[in-house]
This record gives structure tokens, sequence and C-alpha cells, in this order.
């Protein structure tokens, strides 16, 4: 026994412990599974969702570390619902409180708010809710500020706490506590409080984003002795991710080549940026011979539960072609389509839903095997979310976006009203654009989460493909393309990003055209450096807006203005692809044109690069 006065320190939770937590003969549990399904309508628990509820009711504290949109507040809700008095919540945003409220009151589920914004007959009808036996409401959120600053509420949260009424507290976004984290807010650091008042009472702590060190500091900061921390892994090493040009067609017939190749007898996911792309697409992958069906908002809700249906009970793939359940649902499965068509297609295994975002809510399929993005995601965070859905069953999957210009500026002028929309939709593009670092590292930076390159083991294009980029100094075409559009503000026009495209290929308008460079770019590289210049500040989004809708328009940006110094340059890093030449000699080529390629051709290449691309050509001949 060490001397002293330091405690001897409990064992750490392990293993074991957790999955002490994870069972369900808790005296709650029989509870806790009803109103998951009566209240919530939720079919099942996601990973650890049932060991944080249990600690939770055990009274243990604990940080809970999930990817977004995995179900944290689940977590706390579950429990305030099978409790008798309430639990308070803390939230950094009114606006995410007033999404939580809303959702709750579609649930039934009594919940208040006390803000800045409160009523006084709110704040007074809260107050004394708080301490009424009856407890009229489960959940009460609050601002870090209302509890740094309202005398009145912590003097209720103490009566309610000598009451036994103040039965959990939930600190949602706990990252924020921390100065190290990426989103501190002063007010956070007084919620020592809390623990401090009402030491008796569990409190959860919830995050997308914290490394072990913000939880530590967290840790200190909320006062909290000896806390369970549950970390949801953020990485999914089954999933392979890939990102490919889409080309001005749409590329929906090469989704129905890699769905009839690669996928061929498996289901999955076609994400599409509307409900007319829904319909579009779905009809070309038809025609192509897959049982593809649209799924959007508008439809009957009992037409989305049958799409849902069919293509979830698509289980066929597991069972030999012999076997008579498989005949069975492919029957059915027919079907149903005729149902829907009202023609027999024929009998295809492939079973397809091509989406807009609103098929999500409560998919659990496992075996989903792919998730086409027909339209990058309007952020990082949506896409990790759409994209998880594949490879539930930890079986390998694919994630595979088709990155298109013009959908960058459909979807910048649909999120133009979203407070940070601009910036996320930047983050997922720039996960498109990048093609020199492991596609994991750049979604590991954007969670805040710690990641080892060497850990992708190449389940990922950028590593697969060896690093195959280049650096090339783009100032010359940086300065053309800037000058155009400056050109046309000097007369008073407006440039959308496609309008700059054609006439700096030399097409379009003639009245900027005349005095404008013409490139010998390919409309690829014209694309590519157009967003590299808008992500790096040398143009910004000007919105236009009318009352039916709202046009994106290319302004200088920010750093516009460095282009007019001889000293200053930009650089950007392309993809390269090599030739399918037969020749002999393993032909380099550049996706982009000779002339940006200045140092084209063998000699560029070192040698243990030509070493690797030529095992690659074999490999790729296999
Ligand atoms: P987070 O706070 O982790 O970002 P949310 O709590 O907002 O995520 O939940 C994201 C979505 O996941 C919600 O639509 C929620 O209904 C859904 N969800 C939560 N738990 C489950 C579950 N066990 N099964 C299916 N869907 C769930
Ligand atoms: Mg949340
Ligand atoms: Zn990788």
């Amino acid at each position: 026994q060490p001397s002293g006065s330091t405690k001897p320190s409990k064992p750490a939770f392990g293993k074991k412990d957790l999955q002490h937590y994870e069972e369900s003969d808790f005296s709650w549990s029989k509870e806790v599974e009803q109103e998951l399904v009566n209240v919530f309508k939720l079919p099942k628990f996601r990973p650890l969702q049932r060991a944080a509820i249990n600690l939770s009711m055990s009274g243990r504290d604990l940080f809970l570390v999930m990817p977004t949109g995995r179900g944290k507040s689940l977590c706390y809700q579950l429990p305030a619902v099978c409790s008798k008095g309430f639990t308070l919540v803390i939230a950094p945003l009114v606006s995410l409180m007033e999404d939580q409220l809303m959702y709750l009151k579609s649930i039934n589920v009594p919940a208040v708010t006390l803000n800045a914004s409160s009523s006084k007959e709110d704040s007074k009808y809260v107050m004394a809710g708080m301490i009424d036996k009856n407890s009229p409401f489960k959940l009460l959120y609050v601002t870090p500020e209302k509890i740094a600053k309202s005398k009145l509420l912590m003097s209720k949260l103490e009566k309610a706490y000598n009451m036994g009424l103040l039965e959990r507290i939930a600190v949602d976004e706990v990252h924020c506590c921390s100065q190290w984290g990426h989103d501190f807010r002063p007010d956070y650091k007084l919620l020592g409080i809390l623990k401090r008042q009402f030491p008796k009472v569990p409190l959860i702590g919830l995050t997308a984003t914290a490394t072990s060190s913000v939880l530590k500091d967290c840790q200190k900061i909320l006062c909290v002795q000896d806390p369970v921390t549950l970390t949801a892994p953020f990485n999914r090493p089954n999933l392979y991710y890939e990102v490919r040009f889409k080309d001005s067609e749409g590329s929906t017939k090469e989704i129905a080549a890699l769905i009839k190749g690669r996928y061929k007898n498996q289901s999955g996911i076609v994400y599409v940026f509307s409900q007319k792309d829904a319909e579009m697409v779905s009809t070309d992958l038809q025609q192509g011979g897959i049982l593809a069906q649209p799924y959007h908002a508008n439809m009957e809700p009992s037409h989305k539960t049958l799409v849902h249906h069919q293509w979830s009970s698509k289980k066929i793939q597991q069972l030999s072609r012999g076997d008579e359940a498989f005949h069975l649902i492919s029957s059915i499965s027919v079907q149903l389509n005729s149902i829907l068509y009202g023609t027999s297609l024929a009998l295809t295994q492939e079973v397809v839903v091509v989406a807009t975002v609103a098929f999500g809510m409560g998919i659990d399929k496992a075996d989903v095997r792919f998730v086409i993005h027909h339209t990058i995601s309007k952020s990082m965070e949506n896409y990790y979310q759409e994209s998880g859905r594949a490879g539930r069953d930890d079986g390998p999957a694919d994630c595979v976006v088709f990155y298109g210009f013009a959908d960058i500026f459909r979807i910048s002028t649909m999120v133009v009203m979203e407070n940070t929309g601009q910036q996320k939709l930047q983050n997922m593009v720039a996960y498109c654009q990048n093609v020199d670092r492991c596609r994991r590292a750049v979604m590991a930076v954007h969670f805040d989460e710690v990641w080892d390159d060497e850990e992708c083991k190449q389940t990922c294009d950028v590593c697969r493909h060896g690093n195959d980029y280049i650096t090339m100094d783009i100032t010359k075409h940086a300065r053309e393309v800037v000058d155009i559009v400056e050109l046309a503000a000097s007369l008073d026009e407006k440039m959308t990003p496609l309008k700059v495209c054609d006439t700096w290929m030399g097409k379009g308008s003639a009245k900027i055209r005349k005095m404008a460079k013409v490139t010998t770019l390919s409309r690829l590289e014209v694309e590519s450096i157009i967003v590299h210049l808008l992500l790096h500040g040398y143009f910004s989004e000007d919105f236009s807006f009318t009352p039916y809708t709202t046009y994106f328009y290319l302004k200088a940006g920010r750093k516009a203005g460095l282009l007019k110094s001889e000293s200053h340059t930009v650089t950007m890093k392309m993809r390269r692809k090599v030739s399918t030449s037969s020749s002999s000699v393993v032909k380099i080529e550049n996706q982009f044109a000779p002339d940006i390629w200045t140092c084209s051709g063998v000699d560029f290449i070192k040698p243990e690069r030509r070493k690797k691309r030529r095992i690659r050509r074999r490999w790729r001949n296999l």
C-alpha cells in the first residue's frame, strides 16, 4: 500500500465493466426498452446507447463521445422519460434547444427551456414546475449563461435538488468547457458549480469531438470526480472511401455500371440532391436493369414505407440461388415492383434506393454494401452520417462520391440562410478536391480526432493510389481567371461560375471574352482551379436574391489583390493518371493539360514512383 494521503485510485473502467452495462437486467431495463419503442419509436439501441443509459441510470458520471448523428441525445432523453423528476440539459445554442424541443413535442415528451428570450410568464411556469412534486416536464434546457447569471435559477435548482427532483444533468457539446477544444465557450467554464452544489446528481457530458486531453480538462472544469468515458470509434475500418469526378451527363451511366459490376447482387443507396433527381436517376438505373426506386419527402407515406420495406427485406443475397426462400423473396420483390410501377420488370438482384436526405431516419439495414452520392453532401457531418449507413454489419462496403462542379453552387444557394452553411459546404468540397491526403485523415481533422494514416490500410482511393499527385504553380492561371471576374465587375456584369468557365475557355458573350485571355486548359482543369481559388479566398461568393431563387455569382475574394504582386504565387495539388496506352514505355500523363503540366513526361517522375506505377499497372491488369 502506498503511504501518504493519495487515495488509492479505482481500477479503470474496462471491457468487463462495459459488458456488465450492456446487459438489460437492471431494475429499469424493462421500462427503458418499452419507452424506446413506445415514446421514441425506435426499434432498438445503437452501439453504446444502452451502456450509456444504464451507467447514467446507475448514478455514474459519464462522458459520451460519439460521432454526430449517432444518437447521443437519446442517452439522456430516455433516462429522463423513465425518471420521476426532471433532467437539466445545458446546451450552447438556442437554436439547438429549439430543435430538440420541437422534436420532443412531436413525441409528446414534456420539455421546457429557459433562455434570454423566455417571457416572464414562461420563466415563472418553469421555476414553479421545477419544485412541483408532479414534475410537469421531464427536461429543462438552459444555456450556460443562465446557470452563470441567474441566482433565481440556482436557488430553484437547489430546492429541487433537496426535494430529490433534479434527477440528472446533461451537458451537451461538453468540449465547449475546454479552451483546448475547438469551440470554447467562456460560460461553460462556470459549470463546475453544478457538481459542487449537486454532488449526488449524475452528470452526463456529450460530444462528438474531444480528444482525451480535452476530456481531462472538461472533467476538471466540471468538477467530476470519477467519470466513465465511453467512446464510439469514429473510424469505420470496413468502409472504402472514394471520390470520382462527375461528368456533364451526370454520371448515371457510370453509377449503373458500378452497381452492375462491383456491386452485383448487392443492395445500397444512391443519394441525390432533389426529388426530381431521385425520379430521374432511378429511371435511368431501372433502364440499366437495376431494381431501383426513388425515395423522397414528397411521396405518400404508405409508398415510402413500401419502398423502404422492399429494400430492407432484401436479405436474399445471403441465400444461395437454389434456396427456396430466395425465390420466394425475389418473386415478392418483383410483385411489389409491379404494384408500384404497373409493369413486371425482369428480375434483377441489385436493390437500390435512390433517395434524397429524407431517407435516413430509422434506417438500420445492416448489409448496405454501397452508398453512392450522385451529388456531394452539404457538409462533412452529413456526409459522414449518410455514407455511414453502409456496412453496419461490419462487412466491407464502399462510399463513393460523384463530385461535380455545378452541384457546389446548387448546394451553396440552398444553404445560403444557414449560419455556417458555406463553411460547412467548403469543407465537403475540400474533401473532394483533396488529392494528397488519406480521406480518413481529412475526416479525422474535421472531427478533431487523432489519426494515423497507416491505419487506413489502403481503404481510400488516395492511399490506394499511392499519393499520386503533383504540386503545380497555377499563378498565371489564377491571374487570368480572376482578371475575367474583375473585368466583368468593371462592366457591371455579374458572372456565374459557369459563365466564368465559358468565358475563360473562349465561349459565351463577346463583350468580356474579347478582352479576356483564353485558356487552353481542359474543362475539368478550369473547374478545379476555380474551386481551388474559391476555397483559398481568391474568389468569394456573391449571392443575389429574387423572391423565387438565389443566384450564385463569383466575385474577387479577399486574396485577389495579392495576385497583382509579381512575387505572389499560387500552387495547387493535382491528381495524375496513368495512361492506358499499351506502349511498352510507361507513359505518364497528367489528367491536366500539358501546358500546366510543364514537366510532363517520364523524366519528372522520381524513380521509385515509376516502380510503384508499374506494379500498380500490373495489379490493374489482373
Ligand atoms: P447526436 O446528438 O449524436 O448528433 P442525435 O441525438 O441528434 O445525434 O440523433 C441523430 C438521429 O439519430 C436522430 O434522428 C435520432 O432519432 C436517431 N437515433 C438515435 N438513436 C437511434 C436508434 N437507436 N435507432 C435509430 N435511430 C436513432
Ligand atoms: Mg447532439
Ligand atoms: Zn486512406
